[in-house]
This record gives C-alpha cells, sequence and structure tokens, in this order.
C-alpha cells in the first residue's frame, strides 16, 4: 500500500465489502447475488470491491454503462458481467466480445444488438428489461409482446440468447408501498408472458437492496445489491447499517491543516453565515466540495475531532470548512473522521445525508476523483 494520504482519503475496508455480500447471500438464500459496481462501486473503486464481492461469493457484477462493464474486463475481471444504460451507436460488439450481458428494454436496443453479434459471429447474452411500473428504463407492458416476440426470432437466428428476464423497484425503500406489489404482480405477468412465447431464462430479477433486506418474495434468481454491498442503509427508516447486519466499508479521513484562536465576533468562512459568540479555536478540515462534501451541509454536517462530534461552521467551501473547537484544542495534523461508521462514534454517511437533504448513496458516490482511496484488507 502506498503511503497515507496527508489531505484527506477515503479508506475503503474491502472485509466489510466481504462480510457485506456475506450478509446479503445469507438474506436471499435461494437466490445468486449481484454485487452493482456501477459509478465505480457508488465511489468505493469499482475493480477492487468487484474483486472482494466475487471472493465472497457474488456470482454476477453489475454496471450501469457498457464501458464500466468493459473497464472490469480489460482489468481481467472474469465471471458474469451485466451493464444495462445503453444509447444508440453504444459499444454493443464489443461487450458481445467481451461476453457481457447486456439489457435490452427496446426494440432499437435489440436491432443493435443483433447487427452487433453478427459482425463478431458470436450470440449476444441480452438480459429483457420490463418496465412494471418504475416509469424509468424498460419495455412498456403494452411494447412488451412485440420485444418478446422479435427477441424469441432473434435467439431462432442464434444472434441472441435471453439469458435473464427483469425489472427494477420504484418504491422498494418504502415497505408496505402499494406499487410494490402492483410491480411484483405485473412482473409476474409479464415474465409468465415471455416464458410462454419460449424464453427460458436463467435469471429472473427485481430486487435491490432494500428489496433483498425486507421483501423475500422478490428475490427470483438473482438479488441485486449496491448500496447495502458497501455496509449502508438504502433509507434510514429500515434501520441503521449495523440493525441491518451491515458495515459501512467508506471512512472518510482528512488532516486537519490549521488550528488558530479567533475573538469572539469572527465571521467565518464566505458569506460570514457563522460568526464566533466568543474567543474560540478553529480548526481547517482540507477537502471541500470539489471533493464531494456537499455545499448544502454548510452549517450543519457534522465532523469527529478529537473524540467529539463537531459541525461546519459556515459555508463548505471548494476545498476546505471549518469547524469550531470551542474551549476544546487541538494541534494541527490530528485527524477528522468526516464519516465511517456509527458503531465507531463516528459521524455517519447518512449524518451527512441528512444534513443535506439527499440520501447517503449519493454521499459517498460523490467523493470526488482528488480523493484518494486507501485499501484495507486487499
Ligand atoms: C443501482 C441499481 C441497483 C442497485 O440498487 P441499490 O439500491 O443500491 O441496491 C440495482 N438495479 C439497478 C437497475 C440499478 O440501477
Amino acid at each position: 500500500m502506498n503511503e497515507t494520504p496527508t489531505r484527506v482519503y477515503a479508506e475503503i475496508d474491502l472485509d466489510a465489502v466481504r462480510e457485506n455480500v456475506r450478509a446479503l447471500r445469507e438474506r436471499a438464500p435461494r437466490a445468486e447475488l449481484m454485487a452493482v459496481v456501477k459509478s465505480n462501486a457508488y465511489g468505493h473503486g469499482a475493480l477492487e470491491c468487484a474483486r472482494a464481492a466475487q471472493e465472497a461469493g457474488a456470482a454476477w457484477l453489475g454496471t450501469a454503462t457498457p464501458e464500466e462493464a468493459l473497464a472490469l474486463r480489460a482489468a481481467g475481471i472474469r465471471g458474469r458481467i451485466m451493464c444495462w444504460l445503453w444509447t444508440p451507436g453504444g459499444p454493443w460488439r464489443e461487450a458481445v466480445e467481451a461476453d457481457v450481458d447486456v439489457a435490452v428494454s427496446g426494440m432499437w436496443a435489440l436491432d443493435e444488438v443483433r447487427a452487433a453479434a453478427r459482425a463478431a459471429g458470436r450470440t449476444a447474452r441480452i438480459q429483457l428489461k420490463a418496465d412494471t411500473g418504475l416509469g424509468r428504463n424498460g419495455c412498456q407492458p403494452a411494447d412488451w409482446a412485440e420485444l418478446v416476440g422479435a427477441a424469441v426470432a432473434a435467439q431462432a437466428e442464434g444472434t441472441v440468447r435471453v439469458t435473464g428476464v427483469w425489472s427494477h423497484f420504484a418504491c422498494a425503500d418504502e415497505p408496505g408501498h402499494p406499487s410494490i406489489q402492483l410491480q411484483l404482480t405485473a412482473f409476474r405477468d409479464m415474465l409468465a408472458y415471455a416464458e410462454k412465447e419460449g424464453v427460458d431464462p436463467e435469471v429472473r430479477h427485481i430486487a435491490n437492496s432494500p428489496a433483498t433486506l425486507t421483501l423475500p418474495e422478490s428475490h427470483f434468481d438473482l438479488v441485486r445489491c449496491g448500496v447495502a454491498v458497501y455496509g449502508l442503509s438504502p433509507a434510514p427508516e429500515l434501520g441503521t447499517p449495523a440493525q441491518l447486519g451491515l458495515r459501512p466499508a467508506m471512512t472518510l479521513r482528512a488532516s486537519l491543516a490549521l488550528v488558530k484562536t479567533v475573538p469572539a465576533g469572527h465571521g467565518v468562512s464566505y458569506g460570514h453565515h457563522y460568526v464566533t459568540d466568543a474567543e474560540t479555536t478553529l480548526a481547517l478540515i482540507p477537502a471541500g466540495y470539489a471533493d464531494g462534501i456537499p455545499r448544502h451541509a454548510s452549517g450543519r454536517g457534522p465532523v469527529l475531532v478529537g473524540g467529539t462530534v463537531r459541525h461546519v461552521a459556515g459555508r463548505v467551501a471548494m476545498d476546505q470548512f471549518v469547524v469550531d473547537l470551542g474551549a476544546d484544542t487541538a494541534r494541527v495534523g490530528d485527524e477528522a473522521v468526516i464519516f465511517g461508521d456509527a458503531e465507531r462514534g463516528e459521524p455517519t454517511a447518512e449524518d451527512w445525508a441528512q444534513a443535506a437533504d439527499t440520501i447517503a448513496y449519493e454521499i459517498v458516490t460523490r467523493i470526488g476523483g482528488r480523493v484518494p482511496r486507501v485499501y484495507l484488507g486487499g
């Protein structure tokens, strides 16, 4: 491992990734697990997390873009990989040649993958995506017969094999939401239609992390877990990571860049939205919104310094923000934990999400490219 960076770094505990994958597999014992490693594994490092997830028994890896899937292959990752966010003219042929399963949500995509398979002289593995109610990607029920019919015909000509039928939930993080059962019913109907028409999928799947954790009837043959693999709760209402048997993999650590005493009445950071009410000690954290610290958490985001949780004083700037240590002191170079594991008394990505009015997914995923990742348990 390289020397520990001094400014700010994201420590990624690959043992936590492995433990989380094992815990999720226990939650879905009859299904295989797909570790979703899109967007650089939600900021944790796609390649390292892909390897750790596979070591812990993830049979599949999932990415959004084909480029993400191809990068995993180029780095030597074997096993099943699926990607689902395609646009016309995408690298279909490269994906077919790299043995990546590709999602097909409409006729245009089926046409492009057939042409790519012919050009490559290979059979493409495709997974038909049904829009069972999310209203985002996927094929509408009204268009399903046409897509299934064309896929069956393409299968007969040998250009494609339909390896999967799948869908995605809109509200799985709100157990009991009426859309969940409606989507399950639509999924079963669309699946039954495809099977009646001659599709024999290896994997049928609809569950994301919250459905994996809360809804066993949604597990089918495969569960697609992203956020839970990284040890975060999909929603605070579902419980803390510890309550769900998960452990956060990312700890964002920084070194204090300056510690100084300022008088009462001193404005702090742009706009002077924070003014000291007495003589006090300020500490400078050398990380800002360029590093993914949300500016919306100005005045609110928590940081652990010297064993006490402090809050951002004033605005988060591009590269730095300030915390007020009050009567306490600290030394320049001391460690600050921006977020990590509540079980160690640290603020969490969820705390930052609440401070910035967003979700923990976004907090970890947006940790920027300027922040080095340091791996534990490699
Ligand atoms: C991101 C994503 C997932 C993973 O969702 P989590 O809630 O992070 O588990 C699963 N399926 C699809 C289609 C996705 O885009």
